[in-house]
């Protein structure tokens, strides 16, 4: 099969995600992987930026993650995990809840970020249910994003992008993210304002179910970033009023805001906590969602009533759970978190330069991410930056995928000192030119 017909057989067969099809050009056909850099059928490299969806956290086809995935395969692929159970379980379920906050005890498994948060909905919302209350809304916050199953794109339908849906969507309550920059003066007045509407909605509502947050730093929603000391703050209001805090780490999970996760970064113990993305190091789907025994005692009782109604067909699949725990293993060595630091640094020195162009604001930097707002195209998912850029960016070998007018970095962790400083050099380069 010669190489362009392959590519017709994409347009021919293939529905992709987020793409308007009738406009959108070729996919680029990607060959083989290997640590940040993609190959593609043409024999062009591209510099994988964005850890492809963020999730490759150790780059691409890592040998020690591949191995284990080779090894397990050979002795149990995959097994109902419905009266049954494996060591890969086991030995996840045990590696992750010994680095997380003590209170997370107990290990659901899915498939992808989207069903561990729906998972978290249905889990919050039969905890009350169990206790004889039904409480129907949660919080979330403007801009979330949270999958794109039904009930968590109710929890992102503050953003433009799932309006086609809003009559299918259950009650949100929704408060502004207070996202901060280099240079923003207001935040403390920002934070303040909404940690005491949030509180009012605590103190005055006995609908709400969960709170439900992305710590840190909203992904999808634009990069936004806020403070340790809010999620502090926020942590002890929704404990003041017993309610339940759900912490959606699928994004931040996994060294990417600089410690393993926002929770311990913060010092903050969420009920319930989500995980995927990063959490196979890209090699497989699997997703976590961890609550605390408090939370799954009220499950608990002599017969079926009470117990959570929910599974899917590859639960705790051995191989993703094989390919976890060998991710576990890479982030034991402390050589790592020396290089997600040394990313910071970099990301901080280059900021400098970038505080000097007038063409962006809003640079903000957390952890291994570094993002920045163009100016003049608008905000939101709808805003769209100039398709030459993206253009710019390719030609040079850069993979970037801006998320509405926010251009924003969050490479593998092997990134090397070189790639980092040529994709700095190719960016500043592209802003100039526009
Ligand atoms: C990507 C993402 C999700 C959804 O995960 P999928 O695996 O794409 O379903 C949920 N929450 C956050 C914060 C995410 O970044």
């Amino acid at each position: 099969m010669n190489k362009s017909k392959s590519i017709k057989n994409d347009s021919k067969y293939i529905w992709h995600p987020f793409t308007q099809h009738k406009i959108s050009s070729l996919p680029i056909k990607i060959v083989s992987g290997k640590m940040t850099k993609l190959k593609d059928d043409k024999g062009n490299f591209y510099l994988d930026l964005i850890s492809s969806w963020w999730v490759n956290v150790h780059g691409h086809s890592h040998p020690y993650i591949a191995k284990a995935i080779y090894k397990q395969s050979k002795k149990l692929e995959q097994v109902i995990f419905g009266g049954f159970t494996h060591d890969p379980a086991m030995d996840l379920a045990s590696s992750i809840t010994k680095i997380l906050p003590v209170n997370l005890q107990k290990v659901f498994f899915s498939d992808n970020g989207s069903t561990a948060v729906e998972v978290a909905l249905k889990i919050a919302y039969q905890y009350w249910f169990n206790k004889n209350k039904k409480k129907k809304t949660f919080i979330a916050f403007k801009n979330a994003y949270h999958g794109d199953t039904v009930g968590a794109m109710s929890l992102g339908s503050g953003s433009e992008l799932f309006s086609v849906f809003k009559d299918l969507f259950f009650k949100i309550k929704f408060f502004d993210y207070p996202s901060t920059w280099y240079g923003d003066l207001n935040i403390k007045e920002k934070e303040n304002i909404i940690l005491n509407k949030i509180e009012n909605e605590l103190k005055k509502n006995n609908d709400i179910a969960a709170l439900i947050i992305e710590p840190l730093i909203q992904g999808s929603g634009g990069m936004n970033i806020c403070r340790n000391t809010f999620m502090q703050k926020l942590s002890r209001i929704v404990k003041k009023y017993n309610n339940l805090l759900i912490y959606d780490e699928v994004m931040t999970g996994f060294g990417r805001t600089g410690e393993m996760f926002a929770c311990t970064k913060t010092k903050t113990k969420p009920d319930i906590i989500c995980l995927s993305k990063g959490l196979t190091g890209g090699f497989l789907p699997l997703s976590l969602t961890i609550t605390s025994n408090k939370i799954y005692n009220n499950f608990l009782g002599d017969n079926f009533d009470k117990a959570f109604a929910h599974g899917h067909s590859f639960t705790a699949n051995p191989l993703g759970c094989a390919a976890s725990i060998a991710s576990l293993n890479l982030f034991k060595s402390k050589k790592i978190f020396k290089k997600i630091k040394n990313i910071e640094k970099q990301h901080k020195i280059f900021s400098k330069k970038l505080l000097k162009l007038k063409s962006i604001e809003k640079i903000r930097i957390c952890g291994t991410i570094l993002a920045f707002n163009m100016k003049g195209y608008g905000d939101g998912y709808k805003a769209l930056i100039p398709k030459k850029i993206k253009k710019f960016f390719l030609e040079n070998g850069l993979l970037l995928r801006p998320l509405g007018n926010v251009i924003y970095i969050m490479p593998p962790y092997c990134i090397l000192k070189k790639e980092l400083k040529y994709a700095y050099k190719i960016i500043y380069e592209g802003l100039n030119k526009i």
